[in-house]
């Protein structure tokens, strides 16, 4: 199985979308890889890790994660407190 180098990932904010309140340009983040679909059984019990369409950037699909710029909902960024 072919495998993408790159899943766990730190960085720095260059662009939010309009409806996002909590992140700012320059926030130093990290990022939850997973990939979640948010509308099966599991999703809406709260399940997340059993998601019946569960991917991984970096281990399962399409992005790797180690690049100079990806994307990455909100909802699976973290303020980082250290220095990267
Ligand atoms: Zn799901």
């Amino acid at each position: 199985m072919p495998v993408v180098t790159g899943h766990e990932t730190s960085g720095i904010v260059v662009s939010v979308g309009d409806a996002v309140q909590n992140l700012s340009i320059g926030d130093k983040v990290t990022a939850d890889n997973a990939e979640l679909c948010g509308h099966c059984y599991h999703c809406q019990r709260g399940e997340l890790l059993f998601c019946e369409n569960f991917a991984a950037h970096g281990v399962h699909c399409r992005s790797k994660v180690i690049q100079s710029h990806a994307a990455a909902s909100v909802v699976q960024c973290f303020w980082l407190t250290v220095a990267i």
